[in-house]
């Protein structure tokens, strides 16, 4: 059968893989040997389980946005992830990861971040279990998330500034896999996304998927079925997009939109929209498509919201855009503020910049009356909250 999950080997079609420094082996084998294992075992699962409901908070509402789907003359669910603990789904994926930690005997975690969210979600996780927490952060992000950086130190987290090359993400990420290198046997490295060498692409989306789990029974609630006729979420590197597909990935009557960041537009050189414009390549350990110059220089990718402004997108998500399994489209940065503030008011709901990409949709695209269209609202907007005074002058 044809499958859109990842196969034997760690890829999605031609994407995916383990493309790692040999030193960095073992550290990934002894999770591939062991992360499908470890999900499995029925005390696992009901640690996990136990957490996402009394700690997390879920299951997150699956919400009918009455006025917006008036509006756009449509059904609209909104799958409310920015009303999980730390307000957005990021940590449905840090909780997996560290009780994944602790089953492999580690006591030490590292994680990288970009705009502080993951940071966010890895140190609360570590401040839950007791565990020793070291988070890379490019210099130049550490100046510009400033209240993240206040929180993670907050939650116990010593946080390292990337010195090399950009400042920046893809050198924090550098300076993390070093870190593991160095510490194979204590460490666990909590990636933030479906990025990474396999397994952890499939290993998030696993733990990711609760969202569609749930959008599965809290449908069949409000509309006597299943599967809606879309799901739209926005891609970063892509696990909230994965979550939400991932019950439906293989029965094509589910539409799937994956929605990128355009920045100034597709063609203004500041954009974000990797699968449009990138090309194959391999980033973060795995091959997938990423923004490069010819030389296959990484390039600095942009979007007025930190979570979309990553040069790479997951292999899973590579896969599906060159398959035509999924829709992708592009949402500019005025597009998509227009859409987060029409969301605050129309439904009383202030979402995250990343999320608004995702709700913009609606401009773009007709859908029909009697569709069901269910978005990922992935995450909250307070973290955004300068960005939208800037922006709309308030
Ligand atoms: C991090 C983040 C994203 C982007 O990451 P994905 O892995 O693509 O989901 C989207 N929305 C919010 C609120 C985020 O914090």
């Amino acid at each position: 059968m044809k499958t859109y999950n990842v196969n034997e080997k760690g890829y999605y079609g031609e994407f995916g893989g383990a493309y790692i420094p040999e030193m960095l082996y073992p550290n990934v084998e002894e999770l591939r040997q062991n992360y499908l294992k470890i999900m499995a075992e029925p005390e696992f699962q009901k640690e996990f389980n136990q957490l996402l409901k009394d700690y997390v908070g879920r299951p997150s509402p699956l919400y009918f946005a009455k006025r917006l789907s008036e509006k756009y003359n449509t059904k609209i669910y909104l799958k409310r992830e920015d009303l999980n603990h730390t307000g957005a789904h990021k940590i449905n994926n840090t909780i997996g990861q560290i009780l994944m930690a602790k089953r492999l005997g580690k006591h030490r975690i590292i994680a990288e971040t970009g705009a502080g969210q993951h940071g966010v979600a890895t140190a609360t996780v570590c401040a839950l279990m007791g565990l020793e927490c070291i988070v890379y952060m490019g210099e130049i992000d550490i100046a510009r998330q400033a209240p993240n950086v206040a929180r993670m130190k907050m939650l116990g987290a010593k946080v390292i500034p990337a010195l090399s090359g950009s400042r920046t993400l893809k050198d924090a990420t550098n300076e993390a896999i070093r870190d593991w290198i160095n510490n194979p046997v204590d460490t666990h490295y909590i990636i933030g996304s479906v990025v990474g060498p396999h397994p952890y692409p499939d290993m998030v989306a696993r733990f990711q998927s609760i969202v569609s789990e749930e959008i599965q029974w809290q449908l069949k609630k409000h509309e006597g079925k299943t599967k809606p006729d879309y799901v739209i979420a926005c891609v970063g590197g892509g696990s909230n997009a994965a979550g939400a597909y991932y019950y439906f990935l293989d029965y094509d009557e589910v539409k799937l939109i994956a929605v990128e960041a355009a920045g100034l537009g597709i063609d203004s050189g500041e954009s974000a929209a990797t699968s449009v414009l990138g090309k194959e390549g391999i980033i973060h350990g795995s091959k997938t498509l990423l923004m490069q110059t010819n030389d296959g220089q990484i390039i600095e990718p942009y979007s007025i919201s930190a979570g979309l402004d990553y040069p790479g997108v997951g292999p899973m998500h590579a896969h599906l855009y060159t398959s035509g399994r999924a829709e992708f489209i592009s949402i500019t940065d005025s597009e998509a503020m227009k859409a987060g503030l029409e969301l605050c008011q129309l439904e009383g709901i202030i979402p995250a910049i990343e999320s608004a990409h995702a709700l913009a949709i609606f401009e773009q695209k007709t859908f029909k009356p009697d569709d069901i269209v269910v978005v990922s609202l992935s995450g909250r907007g307070d973290k955004d909250l300068e960005t939208y005074i800037n922006h709309f002058s308030l």
